[in-house]
């Protein structure tokens, strides 16, 4: 029944992570497919300019005829996947302002049009935007005239022509319309030549050379360190070696973590497709809130917190033959107490296999920890890439990150595309548009340039595209987070733009603060990321700060996670997995023993630890909950005041990312008023508002159209329901009884103190606030519906900090008086 679950919701469709299994495989292939009748539109647009005014001769006008009846012949199979794949295929201005959809601009429905078209306006073209669109094609064919030289375009011509044989034959049939066994059979033939190529793909990568020695090396040791340049296939390959080798046939599983979501996702989606198998079978994953597995599932890709919850019912992993611990020189936190806890069921499983693959060449770390296990080096090849810098420092890197991108388009021949590194999603989406709004102005002066942005909450459609190479003759920006450090590989990529910055977790410890900081980045991460460029040829990096600050300023190596993270979740984990005494827990890196007693402190304030140390009920409960220890309290708290139904639709909300709200530039001020609608209905905060914007969704029947009319994006919306859906199973897991409170919102915010008590501040006269225990002076967020409250309350609690500017709140809930001492005496009393 787990699987028929899944399979509904599969049906049902779900947020921006569910997209994946919503495509099922065939679907994919045939978008892939569907892409590659395009390509093939592109070119014979292309020949038919470069015949346009040269004398024909006979033979070569026959070919042209033919070539026309496999354009109509192929561009008739093309409709049919425009229509199968509507919702995949809109065209841009087939959206208005508020992000409607006009029916009649999609792309299914242009039959219809046409019908209409027959009977009135004599053949004239009516579908405005299919006209335009193949105005740009023929536009971009003329720009690439000039440059094209003609014997590679007959080469491809060739190409084209060799296909066309056999789609020729079957026009010659019919000489009417295809009926749907041939075109599938057409389908069928695309779809081979794409798994041929892709076979051909996996064998031109650096491992597959080292392929028998890998496997021969892991045979003869239990643990290996596998070493090699990003993008040499470690992540895709090994993983499909181990399982042709058989070490999935006695029933055993092969994990291989990521650090980060996406690259899971990705990664699984390639791999499924390598092996030709539908994702979720064979090849699946594993994310928080989303399990894309099933009984047949040999290769899972999972985050390394996964691994480390499913430690928690399986302490043995028995259930895995291997596990790949990949991208371990991240180091992030759960990489490194997985490492601990692998190089443990180590030694008393001697059948499981252990590979620890990392990115970078210092592997000797790892190999110490492992007892000197053998290191096996991938040769990478790495072209040559030149250096620049910046001759004094960049006051907005943003600006000069753009002024750079456009500057090595006009300058630098194609092809070869650009890889920008961005701090965050924010920052990518800004430098998107104001590439567009300056490119746009420029028409055909300049190459065409595709713009691909790549940061953790894209919807999981537009990430396949950051892999797409660009139409000949116009080049790629890849606007990516840190994940294209070393996470994912894009082919391709000649030029990097490095402003030298990241966003990273910074925790302080003595106030008990974690907040997010844009900071400088490392030399070994400066590094990495020039060396993105030298994958396919000689590259050249534009480091947008000095050699200076290079030499003098940058650290070495980036902490590791563990030393600069709020250890109350890590801590709660080990303790649920009875590993009690933490100071002698086997840690490459150990954190601060100042970190590791404040999470005990925490922990004991939240009641999850007794005062010896010990995992209490509570604490049992809110381990079991994959969220943030003090969203896990207050979920366990709302037992107490009868409103776990409210508590874990907040909780979904808060868990399904920070964009809920949109605010078009040209309607800001109705987004805002809408909004804000949500926050006055009551409830004394932001968290509650966000509870009533569920409950509004839930009863429009989960409506999209309700969505658009409330500037509300249904993405997040239905990634929320997908991990409510969860937390109700969870509840049940840990016994808390499904009720709700029915209209009482204080027992609502009530719960949360439980869990938030610490995120308490008082308000100062300047209108400021400061934290209780800590004494920061912190804002409310200009996004919270606080911030247009008039007066401010005296007490609020918040969800987070942000700092920008200045330090923010975000989330942010009224407090009663007395509150606090009501729900959390232990404390607050010593404070009064
Ligand atoms: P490594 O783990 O050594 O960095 P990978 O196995 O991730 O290398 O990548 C190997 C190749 O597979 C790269 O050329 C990369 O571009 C390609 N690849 C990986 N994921 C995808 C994807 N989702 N779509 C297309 N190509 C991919
Ligand atoms: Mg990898």
């Amino acid at each position: 029944d787990e699987t028929a679950r899944r399979a509904e919701a599969m049906d049902r469709g779900g947020g921006d992570t569910s997209e994946l299994r919503r495509l099922s495989h065939e679907e994919y292939l045939k978008m892939r497919a569907k892409k590659k009748v395009e390509e093939l539109r592109d070119e014979l647009a292309d020949e038919e300019r470069m015949f346009a005014g040269v004398r024909r001769t006979d033979a070569e006008e026959r070919e042209f005829k033919r070539k026309k009846e496999l354009y109509n012949l192929v561009h008739g199979h093309a409709d049919r996947y425009e229509g199968a794949a509507g919702d995949y295929y809109r065209m841009p201005d087939a959206y208005d302002d508020a992000m409607n959809v006009d029916q009649g601009k999609r792309f299914s429905v242009v039959t219809r049009r046409h019908d209409d078209d027959a009977r009135g306006s004599k053949g004239k073209k009516a579908f405005s935007e299919q006209e335009s669109w193949e105005e740009q094609q023929i536009r971009k064919s003329q720009l690439q005239f000039g440059a094209q030289d003609r014997t590679h375009a007959s080469d491809e011509y060739q190409f084209v022509f060799e296909d066309a044989v056999e789609f020729v034959k079957s026009a010659a049939m019919a000489g009417t319309d295809l009926d749907d066994g041939e075109t599938d059979e057409l389908a069928d033939e695309i779809k081979v030549t794409l798994q041929r190529e892709l076979q051909d793909q996996r064998k031109a990568l650096p491992v597959y050379k080292f392929k028998d020695e890998l496997l021969k090396a892991i045979a003869e040791h239990q643990i290996i360190i596998v070493v090699g340049e990003t993008g040499s296939g470690k992540t895709t390959q090994i993983p499909q070696y181990l399982h042709e080798a058989g070490y999935t046939s006695n029933g055993r599983r092969i994990a291989c973590t990521q650090p980060r979501r996406v690259a899971a996702m990705s990664v699984a989606a390639r791999v499924a497709e390598e092996m030709g198998v539908k994702l979720g079978h064979e090849v699946g994953y594993a994310i928080r809130f989303e399990d894309c597995t099933s009984d047949r599932t040999v290769a899972k890709y999972m985050t390394d917190g996964m691994l480390l919850r499913e430690f928690l019912g399986e302490p043995d992993l028995s259930s895995y033959g291997v596990v790949v611990v990949d991208e371990a020189h991240e180091r992030s936190i759960s990489t490194d107490i997985l490492l601990g806890l692998v190089k443990d069921v180590a030694r008393f499983r001697p059948d499981l296999k252990l590979l620890i693959s990392s990115a970078t060449l210092n592997a000797e770390r790892f190999s110490d920890f492992f007892d000197m296990a053998p290191v096996f080096k991938i040769p990478g090849r790495r072209y040559t890439v030149d250096i620049h810098y910046t001759v004094a420092p960049e006051a907005d890197y943003v600006d000069a990150a753009v002024a750079t991108v456009l500057q090595l388009h006009v300058t630098q021949p194609s092809p070869g595309d650009i890889l920008v590194f961005l701090t965050g999603q924010e920052e990518i989406e800004t430098v998107e548009e104001i590439l567009r709004r300056r490119t746009r102005g420029l028409g055909t002066k300049i190459a065409e340039l595709v713009i691909c942005p790549i940061y953790a909450n894209l919807p999981t459609e537009l990430q396949a595209k950051i892999f797409e190479p660009a139409p000949p003759g116009a080049r790629k920006v890849v606007l990516a987070t840190n994940i294209a450090e070393t996470s994912l590989t894009i082919d391709g990529i000649s030029y990097v733009v490095d402003p030298g910055f990241c966003k990273v977790k910074s925790y302080s410890p003595r106030t008990g603060t974690e907040s997010l900081l844009v900071q400088p980045i490392s030399k070994a991460s400066a590094d990495q990321r020039a060396g993105r460029s030298g994958r396919t040829g000689p590259g050249k990096c534009f480091r947008l700060f000095t050699e200076h600050s290079y030499a003098k300023e940058m650290e070495d190596e980036t902490v590791p996670e563990i030393q600069r993270s709020n250890l109350a979740s890590v801590v709660l984990s080990l303790k649920a997995l009875g590993i009690n005494d933490l100071v002698s827990f086997d840690f490459m890196d150990p954190p601060a023993s100042e970190g590791l007693l404040r999470a005990l402190e925490d922990l004991f304030a939240l009641g999850a630890l007794n005062s010896r140390g010990e995992l209490t009920k509570t604490g049992r409960r809110m381990a079991e909950l994959p969220l943030d220890p003090m969203l896990a309290k207050a979920i366990v708290a709302s037992e107490k005041y009868g409103c776990s139904e409210e508590m874990i639709t907040i909780a979904s909300m808060l868990s399904a990312g920070n964009a809920v709200f949109y605010r078009p530039k040209d309607k800001a001020l109705i987004a805002d008023a809408a909004r804000q609608r949500f926050f006055n209905a009551g409830g004394g905060g932001d968290h509650v508002a966000l509870l009533n914007v569920y409950t509004e969704w839930e009863q429009s029947g989960h409506s999209a159209q309700w969505c658009v009319d409330h500037f509300v994006q249904s993405r997040t919306m239905r990634r929320a329901r997908d991990v409510r859906e969860q937390l109700v199973a969870l509840l049940e897991r840990v016994e808390i009884e499904r009720r709700s409170s029915a209209g009482d919102l204080d027992a609502v915010r009530k719960a949360i103190t439980a869990g938030f008590f610490r995120n308490a501040a008082q308000r100062r006269r300047d209108g400021s606030y400061r934290t209780v225990k800590s004494w920061r002076t912190v804002f409310v967020h200009p996004s919270s519906g606080m911030a247009r409250v008039d007066p401010p309350p005296r007490w609020v609690l918040y969800h987070e900090l942000v700092e920008t500017t200045r330090e923010y709140m975000r989330q942010v809930t009224e407090l009663k008086p007395g509150w606090l001492l009501e729900i959390a005496p232990h404390y607050y009393q010593e404070n009064n």
